[in-house]
């Protein structure tokens, strides 16, 4: 199929949050993009609440993270208490995390994320394609259709390069590609409402209760009028293939969260109220052919930790760049490989991780409740006194700590420093100066390549390192070029000025042997590339590994 065939380059089904950032994100990558949904309107449940700091971060680089804030309500601490008792919790002040502007957790409705990505999308010139439902997907080496049925039951076709199926756990996209989702039920249910609590604890922070085979959350949303809390539910059954819950009575949850917490809590106002049961599955694979899998698509899990929606967001993220550097500079196609290479680990290890902490909090009964509960009280007191505990609760939670070291799609220059981001890891944020911090440097959703000289520069030597910098920039005009330098005069218009030793620090640009650092730093915020020593040929040809047909061989060169 020649590109004048198609509809459309990348076509993204469903528009929930993974969706609708894909689409922004793809369209931000100069990449022809439409999406379609299902439902005639935008959602009004407010599902997942807890953002994550590596989201804020994402949505900071989309110029986004603003307008999360000013409608949302930060938390910087998860409390856990047993049988009514506070017995310890992470705090995030206590993470020591400098190195995001968001050292906390963001309450914030899933539908007002949405509203903002859709709004944003629509600035783009993209616009939710409503009541389409994709029924069928096929795929040659052309390209691949979507066939499509409206609400009153016509259909119509879409020819694209690509689909992403951001269709949730139902995915429609991974049917049809084939791809397993194996996987279970957790036996436990739970209730949940948003609502107004009235209780003698406070409205600020993030609540775990448990107490025997009961567990209880709660979460701040908006002060005193506005709260989230579920329960488990020991009284009735779901059947997953009902299209509605059994209704709930926000009486009974009521007497769920009394039951958990130990404490008196009266409920009211409910503005959302369902029966929720948790599911634990995973695709075998991200990518077949011409279909990738994104978010609730290619994982779901328990909510502990508050992930789901978060991990979603940043697929997207790692995956749209690469579109669109096969699909806008004929970069090669095995690029596209990486992204199952890469976001697969990630989905593995989070299926894990909140699964043990579910079962650990809310999977336990008889014996085995009363021995964790025991184990809680006793431990976790102790355990919380430690700087280390909150440090790693906050890396892990707040998605910072994902790494793509092992990638075949980063490398290291001949020498580079010991200290600072590796490659694969996330770049860092720091402050450069008064004005100016890392991420506000980076923004935009693009390559940058930073260039760093803690030895002073004069004039003469910044001006060459920039000529050297602006003609990597014409011929990759994908990426952006700074040079953040000590300058002999202070004030060099060639360069960022550092004002103190932070930023060196923080990349590993010491004051001996690497005291000039080149980064290449991609849009999703990783690390691709590093080497000590200002040699832009060896960027110049890492480089070409995104903008042209790279083989291994070159990939080889270029880490040599
Ligand atoms: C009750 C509840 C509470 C939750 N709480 C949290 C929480 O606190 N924290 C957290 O991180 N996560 C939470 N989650 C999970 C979170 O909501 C999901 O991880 C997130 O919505 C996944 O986003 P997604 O875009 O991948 O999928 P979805 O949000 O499921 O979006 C998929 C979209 O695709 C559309 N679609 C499906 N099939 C088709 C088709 N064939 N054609 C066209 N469109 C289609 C759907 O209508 C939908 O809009 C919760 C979920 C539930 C149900």
């Amino acid at each position: 199929m020649s590109n004048s065939a198609l509809d459309c380059e990348v076509l993204v089904v469903g528009a929930g949050p993974t969706g609708l950032i894909a689409a922004d994100l793809l369209k931000r990558s100069g990449v022809d993009v439409r999406i379609v949904e299902m439902r005639a309107e935008a959602t009004r449940e407010s599902r997942a609440f807890a953002v994550q700091a590596r989201t804020l971060e994402l949505m900071q680089s989309m110029g986004l993270a603003d307008q999360m804030l000013a409608n949302g309500v930060m938390t910087t601490a998860v409390q856990m208490h047993v049988q009514g008792k506070f017995v310890g919790g992470m705090n995030t002040d206590r993470a020591n995390a400098p190195d995001t502007p968001f050292p906390y957790i963001l309450m914030i409705a899933q539908s007002e994320t949405e509203r903002i990505l859709i709004e944003d999308l629509a600035a783009l010139g993209v616009e939710v394609e409503r009541g389409l439902e994709a029924t069928e997907l096929h795929q040659d080496a052309d390209g691949a259709v979507a066939t499509l049925r409206d609400d009153a039951g016509a259909t119509s076709t879409i020819r694209c390069a690509y689909i992403v199926g951001a269709d949730g756990s139902r995915s429609v996209v991974r049917e049809a590609a084939n791809i397993d989702f194996s996987g279970g039920t957790y036996a436990q249910n739970f209730l949940l409402a948003d609502c107004k609590v009235d209780w003698p604890l406070d409205h600020h922070h993030f609540r775990v209760f448990m107490n025997g085979r009961r567990t209880g959350l709660f979460l701040p949303l908006g002060g005193s009028n506005l709260s989230r809390v579920m329960a488990t539910d020991l009284t009735s059954d779901i059947d997953d293939n009902a299209s509605t819950p059994l209704p709930l009575d926000l009486t009974e949850l009521q007497d769920a969260f009394e039951k958990s917490i130990c404490l008196p809590a009266k409920l009211s106002d409910p503005i959302w109220v369902t029966r929720y049961r948790a599911h634990h599955r995973a695709a075998e694979k991200y990518r077949a052919g011409r279909f990738f899998l994104a978010g609730d698509a290619a994982h779901i899990h328990s909510p502990a930790g508050g992930q789901g929606m978060n991990t979603g967001l940043q697929d997207a993220a790692n995956l749209a760049w690469k579109l669109g550097a096969v699909l806008r500079r004929g970069a090669d196609d095995e690029l596209l490989d990486n992204y199952h290479d890469e976001r697969k680990p990630v989905g593995e290890m989070l299926l894990r991780t909140t699964g043990k902490l579910f079962t650990a909090a809310a999977g336990q009964s008889g014996w085995k409740a009363s021995i964790r509960d025991l184990a809680a009280k006793t431990f976790l007191p102790i355990v919380t006194r430690a700087s280390k505990f909150h440090r790693k609760g906050f890396g892990n939670v707040s998605e910072r700590n994902i790494s793509y070291d092992l990638s075949r799609y980063v490398g290291e220059g001949p020498r580079w420093p010991s200290e600072g981001p590796r490659a694969g890891e996330r770049a860092p944020n720091v402050r450069i100066n008064n004005d100016l911090d890392m991420f506000e440097l980076l923004k935009g959703y693009q390559f940058n390549i930073v260039a760093f000289s803690r030895l002073p520069l004069s004039s003469d030597e910044s001006g060459k390192v920039r000529e050297r910098l602006k003609a990597l920039t014409d011929e990759f005009s994908f990426a952006g070029s700074h040079l953040i330098a000590r300058t002999a005069f202070g004030f060099d218009e060639n360069c960022i000025f550092a004002n103190g030793p932070d930023v060196f620090d923080c990349y590993g640009v010491d004051s001996a042997e690497n005291n000039q650092v080149v980064y290449l730093i991609r849009p999703d915020n990783y690390v691709a590339w590093r080497m000590t020593g200002f040699d832009f040929d060896a960027c110049r040809r890492f480089l070409k590994e995104f903008g042209a047909h790279a083989t291994s061989a070159q990939r080889q060169i270029a880490a040599e």
